[in-house]
């Protein structure tokens, strides 16, 4: 058996490459999944699946306090809150 050290070698520095690329396209942002009832993009595919499952087509009953940011979730609007908004106090406002 001959040994190939430059063979293993290159198959690390594809596997790293590899992680690279989809590391970088996951970080980009680039939305590849778009919903075909309302075009909502989505950077992933399971995202876009549940997105038609339990949110496409059911209006938001809440709203940020401090823009027009709507959700379904109150929590969602929490989490808005906190990233957005930082500076002020986290509540919600309902719609219906
Ligand atoms: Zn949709
Ligand atoms: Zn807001």
């Amino acid at each position: 058996m001959t040994k190939k050290p430059w063979l293993m070698l290159g198959e690390q520095c594809y596997v790293s490459l590899r992680m690279r690329y989809t590391r970088s396209k996951v970080y980009s942002g680039v939305k590849q999944h778009f919903c075909p009832k309302c075009q909502r993009g989505y950077t992933d595919r399971n995202n876009m699946i549940r997105h038609m499952r339990h949110q496409c087509g059911i209006p938001p009953k809440y709203k940020c306090p401090y823009c027009d940011h709507p959700s379904r979730f109150s929590h969602n609007v929490y989490a808005h809150v906190r990233r957005h908004h930082p500076q002020r106090d986290i509540y919600y406002v309902r719609i219906s």
